[in-house]
């Protein structure tokens, strides 16, 4: 059986592999495709497919990952099989790259109260700009400047995670507004860790599958690095409840989540290629009703 990945990170946003580097990696591991879907940006994309040209054995998928907000809740919507030149979805990512910008500022700030001085020249930081860091810079420059931080998660827990003393809100999109940008690009749009972290409840998966859905959901991460067996048939039931494609992919971050392989995830991780083809079905419908 073959093998796909469908959910990783490279340095364009808080992985800490190049986008080459990812592809690479795919394609030494035997996987059939891989697509390379940073936080709010697709500057990783043309050097991601560059590196995927003489490997036809390896498809790479152009893709992105939008946070949303829905029900009062951060939710995570992959774009696959995107033009990563759609002049609307380049509009779209520069919105969120202005929003990024600031609350970034804001946790600079809030760590400055705190007692923990960062700046942006850092090497933690990568010579990115504000708008380009996600939370996982932050945490890397944590540890290392500061004693008492083993790990990203233990920064996370004290600082950084979700109503700790550096926490800060972040102005997002609806998930209409994100999976139209995703249509507008010409790619499919896919529910990312939908049970995972915050997401836990079975009576969210099914009010939110409904809502999404409606707008236009074409598929959902039914295999994931953090999902237990159980995680993985919860998700498959209300895919096949409201027609969508299933997805699955590690969320690999490189050095940043030090525990995900890719292709692997924390280790149990195989996604079966056919997903890839449900996925496709979906482009294809999309392609041909626009
Ligand atoms: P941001 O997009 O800047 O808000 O950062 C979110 C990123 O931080 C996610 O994409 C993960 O890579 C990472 N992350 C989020 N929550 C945690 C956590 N509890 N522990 C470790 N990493 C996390
Ligand atoms: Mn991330
Ligand atoms: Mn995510
Ligand atoms: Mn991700």
């Amino acid at each position: 059986m073959d093998y796909i990945d469908l959910h990783t990170h490279s340095t364009a946003s808080d992985g800490t592999f190049a986008p080459a580097e990812v592809f690479a990696l795919a394609a030494e591991l035997r996987l059939s495709a891989v697509a390379l879907t940073d936080h709010d940006t697709v500057a990783g994309l043309e050097e991601f497919l560059a590196a995927a040209k003489d490997h036809p054995e390896c498809e790479a998928v152009p893709g992105v990952e939008l946070a949303c907000m829905l029900y009062m809740r951060e939710i995570h919507i992959l774009g696959l099989f995107i033009n990563c030149r759609s002049a609307v979805l380049t509009e779209f990512l520069e919105k969120c790259r202005i929003e990024r910008a600031k609350r970034n500022r804001d946790i600079f700030l809030k760590l400055h109260f705190l007692g923990y001085d960062l700046d942006l020249s850092m090497p933690e930081f990568g010579g990115k700009e504000l708008d380009a860091i996600g939370r996982p810079h932050f945490a890397r420059a944590l540890r290392a400047h500061y004693d008492g931080f083993t790990t990203s998660q233990m920064v996370f827990d004290k600082l950084l995670g979700h109503n700790r003393p550096a926490w800060v809100p972040r102005k997002l999109p609806s998930p209409a507004e994100a999976i139209a940008a995703i249509h507008a690009a010409g790619g499919v749009a896919v529910w990312a860790h939908p049970v995972s972290r915050d997401t836990t409840e079975r009576a969210y998966l099914t009010r939110a599958c409904r809502k999404l859905a409606a707008q236009g959901l074409d598929g959902i991460e039914a295999y994931y690095s953090l999902f237990s067996a159980n995680e993985t048939a919860l998700v498959t039931e209300a895919a096949a409840r409201y027609g969508l494609a299933l997805s699955g992919g590690s969320d690999f971050h490189g050095e940043n989540s030090a525990n995900v392989v890719l292709g692997f995830g924390a280790g149990g991780l195989r996604v079966p290629e056919q997903l890839l083809y449900g996925l496709k079905e979906k482009l294809i419908q999309r392609r041909t009703e626009a």
